[in-house]
């Protein structure tokens, strides 16, 4: 190494300075820094073994899209939440004109959304017959199929209760396909407390589930919300909530991988040059 030159650009990793073209044992002519310690900083050797192509760019971007899908379809919820307010409370204009903007336009971002995950599963991911590719599709895209049906049926508890089971369905068929990818992010695999566990999504979705039939069904049998209903729901609601912000955290560790597998690192071959 000490006789090779920098062939690509190549910030330092301290100030920036583009390090092309001087020799791997010289210094930053900024900051003094040692080449070869950005070279340590910036190169990732865990990936210099694995083969990077299209159909790996392919599945990186179902992945995403099939997150943002499954965040965008949450809107589900929004417009039965929106009606149940507006019964039970005499909002004030100004809110009155927001909660009636919401109910107009979350049915609309909810189809959108699942319709994005739909065609991400179905026709982005590469057509391959390994096995998580496979699953991934019918499941993934079973479930997706379901949302957006879901999605075109009247806002309702209900439909959005069902919806659980898509979401559930989504999120595991697609963990094995993004375990896959995450070698290839070193963000990802030095952001472990950043990264959003399948079984925490799924324990979300189970008790929102859970809790949201039995808030139904309280309320069915007395026709009004009883203390255990108002209970039952409030803890629906907050799983649910966990549910939406996990779904967030898996969508950005998605675009964490996405960003890695489509610029990929620099090769030490590629950017030592004698
Ligand atoms: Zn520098």
């Amino acid at each position: 190494m000490p006789g090779h030159t920098i062939r690509k650009p190549l910030p330092c990793s301290k100030c920036g300075y583009d390090l092309e073209g001087l020799a791997a044992k010289a210094h930053c002519p900024e900051c003094g820094q040692d080449v070869v310690a950005t070279l340590a900083v910036r190169l990732d050797p865990a990936t210099e073994t694995l083969a990077r192509g299209n159909a790996l760019v392919r599945t990186a971007w179902a992945i995403y899209l099939a997150s943002a899908g499954s965040v965008l379809g949450c809107a589900i919820a929004l417009a039965p939440m929106v009606d149940h307010a507006r019964v039970s409370t005499t909002p004030t204009r100004w809110i009155a004109l927001l909660m009636d903007g919401t109910r107009t336009i979350a049915p609309s971002i909810a189809l959108v959304g699942a319709l994005i995950g739909l065609l991400a599963t179905i026709v982005l991911l590469p057509w391959n017959r390994t096995r998580p590719i496979v699953r991934a599709r019918l499941i993934g895209g079973a479930g997706f199929v379901g949302w957006t049906v879901l999605a075109l049926e009247p806002p309702s508890f209900t439909a959005t209760l069902a919806t659980l089971g898509a979401v559930a369905a989504v999120a595991a068929s697609m963990t094995p396909l993004l375990r896959q990818l995450l070698p290839h992010s070193r963000l990802f695999r030095t952001a472990r407390h950043a990264t959003q566990t399948t079984r925490d999504l799924l324990i979300s979705a189970a008790v929102s589930g859970g809790a949201g039939v039995l808030t139904l069904v309280l309320y069915k049998q007395r026709g009004q919300f009883t203390e255990y209903a108002v209970f039952s729901g409030a803890v629906a609601y907050s799983a649910a909530m966990l549910l939406v912000v996990g779904l967030c955290y898996r969508l950005a560790n998605a675009h964490w991988v996405l960003r890695s597998v489509r610029r990929p690192a620099l090769r030490v071959a590629e950017v030592l040059g004698d």
